[in-house]
């Protein structure tokens, strides 16, 4: 009964999130409404209940209810059993992830009549492909017209965030064609609550679904791409004590597995780059998971256990996927092929490698002495199909080679779609190294500490390179 009580006060919480934010701005808005806005936004640290709205949409239903559960899955480190909400025939961890329908589903504590199908192994399987990429990066997607019909305002909002998925990410988010058999219908939930995703990718008899209520907004809709793209949850990373720590005291027992890392659910995953704050996946620290909602589920670890102030939580962007986003999506998009190298510069003797070995977008490219065991000097090519040249990702940024504006060689996010992003080696001849070409006659020049793309291919042992593979 206790939870039950919890429940309700953050159905509370929701409501209320779900009424300032939905009615801000809205016409027909009273005076009286903006100063109770107003005033909630006063007494509510970090404008907890406006700002974190989009992310209380992905959680809605986790608060609507459901029969809590315990599924077997295997995300590629054998079964494993995590808790799970079945709600309207869906199968729901951590919230927002899909995992399937519950007849698609194993349970570990099935009962007669439950929808346990472990005498059913063609099902079983379905589990074990939850972590697998899309093949060739592509995410194939079909949005329901019943549901969203040609032209509605909901139709617009997803395409807006499909197209910020594609400008941002590795992930290439296309509809599908008559030949495609396995593809992510885009619908609405039964119930008209909440965004969630399926996570990463399943062919049929799976059957991926992505459900977005009529509130979801753009940023949840990317978020959910997310999930649909492989990743987890940023505060769900193995490493995450590190950086935060959840203040268990404070969240409603119910909604304790939504704080797990993937560890504690015996799941494998990857940890990639640091914790990041600024990651479109991440919880804020105040949210309706809260016994108390005025007071955080988590602060920065570097902080006291006690201290709730600004500087010690955080509130969370739902704009577009942070760099280390773009670069974790990349990783999950290429896989981690073998066919690694350094680029070495034939007039120099010297490799290419992100100014400081740097993580960061937009870091410029050195060019130092060749270290075979530095992660920030490999390389690897890639190539989309229907693409005309690879880009170039860096083993330890997951970021691509481009050509800015200036005509620096930098690195950034991998997108298929921009011609400064993709690259062709061309060989010189025999006992000769290559070029690293781009349209337009542009050719990769380096210098003894740095490199840029040139107007020029003329063979010059400055634009001479050689792939030393690992
Ligand atoms: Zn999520």
């Amino acid at each position: 009964m206790r939870i039950s009580k919890l429940l309700t006060l953050s159905l509370t919480a929701l409501s209320l999130s779900t009424l300032t934010a939905c009615e801000a701005g809205s016409p027909g808005e009273t005076e009286a409404e903006t100063g109770a806005e107003a005033q909630v936004q006063a007494e509510t640290p970090d404008d907890a209940f406006d700002l974190d709205h989009e992310f209380m949409t992905e959680q809605a239903v986790a608060f609507a209810g459901g029969e809590a559960r315990e599924a077997l899955v295997d995300f590629g480190a054998g079964p494993q059993t995590v808790p799970v909400l079945v709600r309207n025939g869906w199968v729901y961890f951590q919230g927002d992830m899909l995992l399937g329908r519950v007849d698609e589903v194993r349970f570990a504590d099935a009962l007669p009549g439950k929808g346990d199908h472990a005498d059913h192994p063609g099902l079983e399987k379905a589990a074990l492909s939850h972590r697998n990429p899309w093949p060739n990066g592509e995410v194939v997607f079909q949005i329901d017209t019943l549901a969203f019909p040609l032209g509605s305002p909901m139709r617009a909002t997803i395409l807006q965030a499909i197209a910020s998925v594609n400008a941002t990410s590795m992930l290439k988010v296309r509809e599908k064609g008559a030949l495609d058999f396995a593809y992510l219908r885009i619908t609405r939930p039964a119930d008209g609550v909440g965004c969630n995703s399926f996570v990463g990718y399943a062919p049929p008899p799976v059957t991926m679904e992505m459900h977005l209520a009529q509130d979801c907004s753009v940023g949840s809709i990317i978020h959910e791409f997310g999930h649909a793209g492989g990743l987890f949850h940023e505060q769900a990373r193995a490493d995450r004590d590190t950086q935060i720590r959840v203040l268990t005291n404070n969240i409603i027992d119910a909604m304790e597995p939504q704080f797990q890392t993937y560890i504690v659910n015996g799941l494998a995953g990857l940890d990639f780059g640091s914790f990041d704050f600024g990651s479109i996946m991440l919880y804020p620290s105040f949210n309706g998971f809260a016994n108390d909602v005025a007071r955080p589920t988590m602060n920065k670890r570097s902080c006291a256990a006690n201290d709730f102030s600004a500087a010690c939580t955080w509130s969370v962007q739902r704009d577009a996927y942070s760099g280390k986003d773009a670069a974790a999506l990349s990783r999950q998009v290429t896989g981690d092929p073998l066919a690694k190298f350094k680029i070495r510069n034939v007039a120099h003797n010297q490799c290419l490698r992100p100014a400081g070995a740097s993580i960061a977008e937009g870091a410029t490219i050195s060019v130092v002495v060749c270290d075979s065991n530095s992660k920030a000097q490999r390389w690897y090519t890639w190539r989309r199909p229907g693409m005309a040249r690879d880009v170039i990702v860096n083993e330890n940024s997951r970021h691509c080679l481009a050509r800015n504006a200036a005509g620096t060689l930098i690195q950034t996010r991998c997108t298929s779609t921009d011609a400064a992003r993709q690259f062709q080696f061309v060989g010189l001849g025999l006992f000769r190294g290559e070029q690293l070409q781009q349209s337009g006659g542009r050719c990769v020049f380096a210098t003894s500490t740095d490199a840029t793309v040139s107007n020029s291919c003329a063979d010059t042992t400055s634009r001479e390179f050689t792939r030393d593979y690992l």
